[in-house]
């Protein structure tokens, strides 16, 4: 029997999809409401890194444009005022970070150019039930704003009613790389966090600085100041709150070159607020559509997690799809369930860090301090960003947080090491 699937959005969740369905011989339409010829002149949308994992699902799709533009690992800097803990942690394997409006696009065209169809128009809800009339199975993959917002959130994961952090995120020049090309954690202990990551966009390398001012704090005023109404204003603000609260990062700025990299549309200010929806919904006729991506869980961007939790569920969905021929209660269950651990890992690190950052419980600063003392912890912290499930155990609680310290120190591998070399010494 040929399956045939409406995915509703054209973003990493839509698009891995559907490029994965495609692959796989599966007939998947997709519906969105933006051609690629759009994307070049709308705002930025966000500052996406991908992690290895989620690069290595576009080596495999055959759409991985950008193998040389990788970056190697993280500098963290928290500015504990009795004693700032600074390090460095690698990954086993590059991430990358490529502006969505080059991104997107060139997908969507991988997508037509292999025989997939895109349809362009917007799809409201009463929509979704006729979709769900002509096609075997209808995955919304929407976003988080729009449709996904109309239906149920899953309380029990979603604590929040509103943002928790106040959003000023742009793409700048004029900022000199670090030694190493990696990303930059900044952490502003009640101000607020900053991510620097090396992205390529229109004019090539740039630097995004995504900006999580804490409400009410001395930052929030970044999201809420216009670049657009005095640009030499604005930027001459951002200088100031950056050398308050991230000098660092300010060693590296060029102050005659730096502005935003492409143009006035490079900056986007706002709040997410944290989300997980129901996996499923049922349609006015009694069928099921699946919910992927943001529609279904929405994270605040300071770990980077979204676009990763988008694809590894797309990834699942796409297997689930070719492997079933039915596609009930039971199969959407079975999604819910393979995808679980990931996105609600990492949703639930990342509202840990959300809530915790601004207080510091002792418990973190002892974590973080122990990292920044044993090379072998920090790249291990660093590479979990691309297994938030595994980071989520660590996290869970300050036991798990002690435990993990112990079991992965360099002298913990010393001490596992001993017995065999005693053993041997002996044999
Ligand atoms: C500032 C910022 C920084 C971020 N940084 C990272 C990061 O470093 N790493 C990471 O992994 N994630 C990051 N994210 C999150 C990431 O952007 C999202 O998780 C990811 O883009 C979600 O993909 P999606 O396909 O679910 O939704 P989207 O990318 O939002 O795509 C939705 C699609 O649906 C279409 N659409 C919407 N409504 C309709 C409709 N009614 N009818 C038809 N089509 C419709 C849209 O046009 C679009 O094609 C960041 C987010 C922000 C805001």
């Amino acid at each position: 029997m040929s399956k045939r699937i409406a995915i509703v959005g054209a973003g990493t969740a839509g698009l891995h999809l559907g490029l994965y369905l495609n692959e796989k011989g599966i007939d998947a339409t997709i519906f969105t409401d933006r051609r690629p010829e759009e994307y070049a002149n709308v705002r930025l949308l966000n500052t996406v890194a991908h992690h290895s994992v989620t690069v290595a699902h576009e080596d495999d799709l055959g759409v991985n444009h950008w193998p040389n533009d990788g970056y190697f690992g993280h500098y963290y800097y928290i500015g504990v005022p009795s004693m700032p803990i600074e390090f460095y942690g690698d990954y086993a394997k590059p991430s990358r970070a490529v502006d969505y409006r080059i991104y997107l696009p060139q997908l969507m065209q991988d997508f037509e150019e292999r025989g997939g169809k895109i349809e362009y128009r917007p799809v409201g809800v009463e929509d979704l039930t006729d979709l769900s009339d002509e096609y075997d199975l209808v995955v919304v993959g929407t976003g988080k704003g729009g449709l996904g917002q109309l239906f149920a959130r899953d309380e029990q994961t979603s604590p929040f009613s509103e943002p928790q952090r106040q959003l000023c995120v742009g793409l700048f020049k004029g900022i000199a790389e670090p030694e190493t090309r990696a990303v930059t954690f900044y952490i502003a202990p009640g101000a607020g966090e900053m991510i620097e990551i090396p992205t390529v966009t229109f004019c090539g390398h740039s630097t995004a600085l995504v900006m999580e001012n804490h409400p009410g704090g001395d930052l929030e005023i970044l999201a809420k100041t216009h670049y657009d109404d005095d640009p030499r204003a604005f930027l001459d603000l951002l200088l100031e709150k950056l050398r308050t609260h991230y000098p660092t990062l300010v060693e590296r700025i060029d102050v005659e070159e730096f502005d935003l990299a492409n143009g006035p549309l490079d900056i986007l200010q706002g709040g997410v607020t944290p989300t997980v929806r129901h996996g499923h919904i049922r349609l006015a006729n009694g069928k099921l559509a699946v919910l992927l991506g943001d529609a279904h869980a929405t994270v605040d961007p300071m770990l980077g997690q979204g676009g990763n939790m988008a694809s590894y569920a797309a990834h699942v969905l796409g297997e689930e799809i070719a492997g079933h021929e039915v596609f009930d209660e039971l199969f959407c269950e079975r999604v819910d369930a393979r995808r679980a651990n990931r996105v609600l890992g990492a949703t639930r690190w990342t509202n840990y860090m959300l809530t915790n950052l601004r207080t510091l419980p002792n418990e973190l600063v002892e974590l973080l301090g122990a990292v920044s003392l044993d090379r072998k912890l920090a790249d291990k912290f660093t590479d979990n960003f691309n297994y938030p499930e595994a980071q989520w155990d660590v996290f869970s609680s300050p036991e798990n947080m002690k435990a993990w310290v112990e079991q992965n120190s360099t002298g913990a591998a010393e001490e596992s090491e001993r017995p065999f070399a005693e053993a041997g010494a002996q044999s």
